[in-house]
């Protein structure tokens, strides 16, 4: 879908339940990470970039005095929110949960809204790795500000939704997903220091060159323990190197205490987690390096080390993800693929592919098809370019 059908079917369903047309379209994207995976909480780097699939919300003044009424097409249902008090967050995660949060968390920060009523879309795939909730959490603070009249710092406003996430959404994420569906460039994607959150935007502008997401429709259910288990092995590491964050070590310190390091319980594993990192860091300013020059056979090629590293040391792939990436690689330059790699936390979910842009479908076909052989299990896939972030469009 367009952003244009997409912004369409929102004032349509809004001009049914409410009667009218809506003052304000308020929009925020998904995003994919295009490298540097498992480096947020090391205090590394991150390089997403906006997806054209966005959460848009129709809304305009009205209603109950002091609160907001928002209708989410995908759950039926019409919820109110307070606009005069900070409510506390449901012991239930719900959609609500992060509309409220983020509500909340906007009130918090000085924003005082006039009462509005509005419909939420999105062509977001939810709880597919394309973060939809940031999407709608970034959708909803765009809102409440056009209802206040006052615009904030995006980089405030990132913060906020990220808030409304970690106390709403009960869910630890870093900064990555808010920044990017917040300050989203079109035809660039932003390499995000997670510790200063400094961020340099890198064109990825070439019109014969595109973002192909291919989704492998699996997630392994988990213990819960691999992710806590990363991060300690990555806080250990860092104690044994000696520095607050694996992002205060590099290769060569990490070279010269390998002996250290494996001479300790699990030490084998956590060597391994501390080299995904500290290469992932590498991988990733060599990649923006070739953004930069246009040379995207270059860039492709951190991307597969990039895989590679996730499989072996950083053990977060899966047979599905990995397999979609090594037919990726069959099909190679000639067919129009840079580059693949799994992207989002692993076990699972999709991987991001840079492709050429007249090749990249018939890539993608044979790719499914592929996979769809092996597995039994049918990928869903689709071809983007960097998009815009947030936005809003007065009627
Ligand atoms: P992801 O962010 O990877 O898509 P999450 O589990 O973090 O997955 O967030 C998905 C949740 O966000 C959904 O279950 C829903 O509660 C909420 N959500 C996202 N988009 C919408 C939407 N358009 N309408 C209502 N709720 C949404
Ligand atoms: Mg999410």
């Amino acid at each position: 879908m367009s952003f244009e059908q997409l912004t369409e079917n929102a004032r349509r369903v809004y001009a049914a339940r409410f009667g009218g047309a809506p003052r304000w379209l308020a929009a925020a994207p998904g995003r994919v990470n295009l490298i540097g995976e498992h480096t947020d909480y090391n205090g590394g780097f991150v390089f997403p970039m906006a997806i054209e699939r966005y959460t848009v919300i129709a809304a305009a003044p009205g209603g109950t005095p002091g609160r907001a009424a928002l209708y989410s097409e995908i759950f039926d249902r019409t919820s109110e929110f307070s606009l005069l008090e900070k409510e506390p967050p449901a012991e239930k995660v719900d959609w609500e949960s992060y509309v409220g949060g983020t509500i909340a968390c906007a009130l918090e920060k000085g924003l005082r809204p006039e009462p509005f009523r509005g419909v939420i879309l999105s062509d977001v795939p939810l709880g597919g790795g394309l973060s939809s909730s940031a999407s709608l959490e970034v959708a909803v603070a765009t809102l409440v500000e056009a209802a206040s009249g006052r615009q904030i710092d995006p980089v405030e406003k990132a913060l906020l939704c990220q808030k409304a996430e970690h106390e709403y959404a009960f869910m630890p994420c870093g900064i990555m997903d808010q920044f990017i569906s917040a300050m989203g460039e079109e035809g660039r994607a932003m390499l995000l220091d997670c510790r200063s959150f400094e961020r340099q935007s890198v064109p990825l502008d070439n019109p014969n060159v595109v973002v192909l997401v291919i989704n492998s429709n699996v997630k392994h259910t988990l213990s819960g323990s691999e992710y806590p288990e990363r991060r300690s092995d990555c806080a250990r590491a860092a104690e044994l190197l000696g520095v607050e964050l694996l992002r205060d070590a590099d290769s060569e310190a990490l070279a010269a205490a390998r002996g250290t390091i494996e001479a300790e319980p699990n030490g084998g594993r956590i060597f391994r987690r501390a080299r995904h990192f500290l290469t992932e860091e590498e991988r990733t300013a060599r990649f923006a390096e070739a953004l930069r020059r246009g040379d995207y056979a270059a860039a492709g090629r951190e991307m597969y080390a990039g895989h590679a590293s996730l499989k072996e040391d950083y053990e977060v792939t899966c047979p599905e993800t990995d397999l979609l990436v090594e037919l990726a690689a069959q099909l190679g330059l000639e067919n129009g693929i840079y580059g693949a790699r799994m992207t989002g936390g692993g076990f699972g979910g999709s991987v991001v592919v840079l492709a050429d842009r007249e090749k990249a479908p018939a890539a993608a076909a044979r790719i499914a098809a592929e996979y769809e052989a092996k597995t039994g299990i049918k990928p869903s896939w689709f071809v983007t370019r960097p998009a815009a972030g947030a936005r809003l469009i007065e009627e």
